[in-house]
């Protein structure tokens, strides 16, 4: 099967990050110690090669990159420094803006101005409409913590949800663009029965991330674990307990047994988040291991972001605890303005986005799988998934360290 050419897909890798790619020879040992690697789905040499011959179209439809979750392995294996690991990412910032038919996913990955001028540019309208109508002279007349006066619950719940409903609407739209590209020509052939009986497996891989388990390093799928399960009851908290949440008091006495669980849930994502992203964010400063080696602008917003919404969150906690109602105030406007562009812009645009891609994707594969053990003859359709030519000579992968 003859497939397109494109000469200028390294350089336009390049600025998603591409560094050694065209240093690989192609001997095998990075697919050999891949922990996640499978006949059906081989990665990452065949990866390198696709690059190498700018084959971009098959990039597009391979759920591959989607199934690699940064362990390192591969990039620690490889004896000509060409980073496997790192490509694999590349492709995943690549892919995020294939998939994003905005072009906002494409201007994050590219420009480091654009990504920290239109978080500074949301950040600032926040705090704007807070300064404006904010409700602070009536807020600190009153005795004690006053938040939701200062900001009513009721009008705080609106623009959340429709933020929320904002959010979706573009997530969903790009998750249905990449299930549209990774099927290709099996969208719309496969039966529901293939999509059910795959269903609950999703459900339990996104919630135990346990593809990544399977990887050596078991501390990276921990912190991984950590920070994608803090940031998600704190995001389902925030849509759809707001009016819980938001309290003028640590155990609100209309809601004691509500309040109380929103409080251990609050601390749970607290500790998850701060050990999760300390930990990141050390060891891409002491780029300790593979997967912190070369950071991307985004990698440090996405982190950076993070925890700032999270310490400002405690702060807010703090004051309230405290009675001190200026410094409670003033905090959980910085809060939301830090809290807000990370969810208006990173969630479906930028790094969060693979929250949503990842298990859409395996879950596809899955499908795909189960349906094509069942009808060999569809294999044809699904060519895209054959691995390019093999390596001439392949030595022996070697164990895994
Ligand atoms: S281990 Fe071998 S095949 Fe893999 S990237 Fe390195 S040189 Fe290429
Ligand atoms: S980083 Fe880990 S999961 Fe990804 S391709 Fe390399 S060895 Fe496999």
């Amino acid at each position: 099967m003859s497939a397109k050419v494109y000469p200028n897909l390294i350089k336009e890798l390049k600025h998603y990050g591409l560094k050694n790619a065209t240093q690989c020879y192609h001997c095998g040992n990075c697919t050999g110690v891949c922990p996640l690697s499978t006949d059906d789905n081989p990665f990452p040499r065949r990866f390198m090669r696709l690059v190498q011959l700018g084959q971009k179209d098959k990039l597009m439809q391979a759920p591959e990159p989607w199934l690699c979750y940064y362990c390192g392995e591969c990039s620690d294996h490889c004896p000509r420094g060409a980073d496997p690991g790192e490509t694999m990412m590349v492709m995943r910032r690549y892919l995020t803006s294939l998939y994003d038919w905005t072009g906002f996913a494409r201007k994050f990955y590219t420009s480091e101005a654009f990504e920290i001028g239109a978080v500074s540019v949301v950040a600032a309208i926040i705090g704007a409409l807070f300064l404006i109508f904010g409700q602070w002279s009536e807020a600190l007349a009153k005795p004690g913590i006053a938040l939701n006066i200062f900001a009513p619950n009721h009008v705080i719940e609106i623009l959340d949800l429709i933020m929320a409903a904002v959010l979706t609407f573009f997530l969903l739209s790009n998750v249905w663009r990449c299930v549209k590209i990774v099927q290709g020509d099996m969208h719309g052939k496969i039966p529901m029965k293939y999509y059910k009986d795959k269903f609950i497996e999703m459900v339990w891989n996104m919630a135990s991330q346990w593809q990544f388990s399977k990887c050596e390093d078991k501390k990276q799928w921990v912190v991984h674990l950590l920070i994608m399960t803090g940031y998600s009851s704190v995001f389902l908290m925030v849509v759809v307990g707001l009016r819980w949440f938001q309290r003028d008091a640590v155990i609100d006495p209309e809601w004691p047994i509500v309040s109380a669980v929103m409080t251990l849930v609050g601390y749970y994502a607290t500790f998850a988040i701060m050990y999760g992203t300390t930990y990141a964010l050390i060891g891409r400063i002491k780029k300790s291991k593979a997967p912190y080696k070369n950071s991307h602008g985004t990698d440090w917003m996405f982190l950076i972001l993070l925890q700032l919404t999270t310490i400002t969150g405690i702060l807010v906690h703090a004051f309230i605890y405290l009675k001190w109602p200026m410094a409670t105030y003033v905090i959980y406007m910085i809060h939301l303005m830090v809290a807000v562009p990370m969810l208006v812009l990173e969630v479906p645009f930028a790094k969060w986005a693979h929250l949503a891609y990842r298990p859409v994707v395996l879950f596809l594969n899955k499908v795909r799988l189960a349906y094509l053990a069942d009808h060999p003859e569809a294999q044809t359709a699904a060519a895209v998934a054959e691995p390019v030519e093999a390596p001439q000579e392949a030595p022996q992968a070697e164990p895994a360290a």
